[in-house]
């Protein structure tokens, strides 16, 4: 049965409530480049995106927003607008008097709720005015000081830090708001999803969720990832509205959300725990959603530790070795055993000023003998370090083309031509493990 939570409207949509599970997405444009943003804008509409989200650092790039969201309001496409603030309160006030939701990471935008009260009450005056929602979008990779000392990065800390905000909220009675709890680690994701549920609960809050998992890389292993935990809490009944973050281009996302919400509306999860897997599919891609929905979620929750599968994608069997090599990214995905580098990349966004999604399959390619090693590969210095912060390595863009190499929260080798870079990633975790 779905969670019971407040019905919130986002420019002309609406979600919680019963209302349909929305698909998002974020652009990865620059906002200031106005004209491919609205391009991309374009193209996720047309993919069947229910809301959009553009990165907005700075005052300028508020301005732009502004200019994106009008220049698409001509062309007649009225799909919400969220602008993306981490650390300025003034940008996020500035902001709410003209996008459809703002999204800010508490983790982020003040030390702590103490010290961030004023500039969020004025954030929630102009929020009211406006009739702008509000997403408090906490990540397990940037928590702040206060929730990181009393909880450490954990599902505890991450539901607390949501509170301290969320009572906010509360008390000056602004009921416009969603909240996320996202992790790259899929196991940490569903219990602080789950933490915050309770806790919200016994505060009598019904505040809608936005699901994902975020940094969960491409292809396969990033589809996998995403769908694994995004499926257990959907099952659940816990989710309003969905992000499958991917390293590429961000219509592939909305693509694999609208699959998998179809898939778990047509295909209850089973009673008993599934240990064996049997579908005949038109695609890899179909088979890789079908099996994270039906299998993730007893994978994650340890109620079974290991799956069998055999499949039939367009008429041709999946041989025995694809079968093997699907079963381990599904295990890897679900956290249950390891047989490959674990990849944490973001999505790239406006900030991201390299070829993240080459450089991510660079990475691969140069590393994906070194099992046993998790390796990040981020799109700029400005979030990517704290978001890494589980990563053994760091490939974190420095700008133009360049990039920075970490071990660990150290960088290690600064800017770094980027065609260089995966090469000299290798050398580096050879010389140094
Ligand atoms: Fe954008 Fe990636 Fe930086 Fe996050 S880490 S702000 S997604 S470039």
């Amino acid at each position: 049965m779905r969670r019971h939570s407040n019905r919130v409207s986002i420019g002309g949509l609406t979600i919680g409530g019963t209302h349909p599970i929305v698909v998002q997405s974020m652009c990865n444009t620059a906002t200031l480049d106005v004209e491919s943003s609205v391009a991309q804008c374009v193209r996720l509409y047309a993919a069947g995106a229910g809301i959009i989200r553009l990165t907005t650092q700075g005052l300028t790039e508020v301005a732009a927003f502004a200019e994106i969201k009008s220049r698409l309001r001509q062309l007649k496409i009225a799909t919400p607008l969220v602008a993306d603030v981490h650390f300025l309160p003034e940008v996020a006030i500035a902001a709410a008097a003209v996008a459809d939701k703002v999204r800010i990471n508490p983790g982020n935008f003040a030390p702590n709720a103490e010290k961030g009260r004023a500039s969020f009450f004025k954030l929630l005056e102009i929020c009211n005015n406006h009739h702008t929602a509000l997403r408090i979008g906490v990540n397990h990779g940037s928590l702040g000081i206060e929730a990181l000392s009393r909880f450490g990065d954990t599902p505890q800390g991450m539901s607390w830090l949501a509170m301290q905000w969320l009572n906010m909220c509360k008390e000056s009675n602004f009921d416009k708001v969603v909240v996320s709890m996202k992790s790259s680690n899929t196991r940490i994701m569903v219990a602080a999803y789950r933490e915050l549920v309770a806790a919200m609960e016994a505060a009598e809050m019904a505040y809608p969720l936005h699901l994902g998992v975020t940094e969960a890389g491409n292809g396969r292993e990033g589809r996998l990832k995403g769908t694994v935990a995004i499926a257990t809490l959907l099952h659940q009944g816990i989710g309003d509205t969905i992000r499958v973050s991917l390293t590429e281009a961000p219509e592939n996302e909305v693509i694999v959300g609208k699959s998998m919400v179809e898939y778990i509306k047509n295909h209850p999860l089973s009673h008993a725990p599934v240990t064996h897997l049997s579908y005949r599919l038109p695609s890899m891609e179909a088979l890789t959603i079908a099996a994270a929905c039906d299998a993730g979620p007893f994978l994650l929750d340890r109620k079974v530790a290991d799956i069998g599968i055999d499949a039939e994608i367009n008429g041709q069997p999946l041989s025995k070795e694809e079968g093997r090599d699907f079963v381990s990214d599904l295990l890897q995905a679900a956290r249950c055993r390891f047989s490959k580098p674990e990849y944490i990349a973001c999505p790239g966004c406006g900030r991201t000023l390299f070829d993240i999604e080459k450089s991510l399959e660079e990475v691969k390619a140069h590393t994906s003998h070194l099992k046993g090693l998790s390796i990040a590969v981020m799109g700029c210095m400005v979030n990517g370090p704290g978001e890494m912060a589980d990563a053994d390595w760091g490939y974190v863009g420095a700008g133009k083309g360049k990039v920075t190499l970490y071990r660990g929260q150290t960088p290690v080798l600064h800017s770094v031509p980027e065609r260089e870079a995966p090469e000299a990633l290798v050398k580096l975790i050879e010389a140094l493990r």
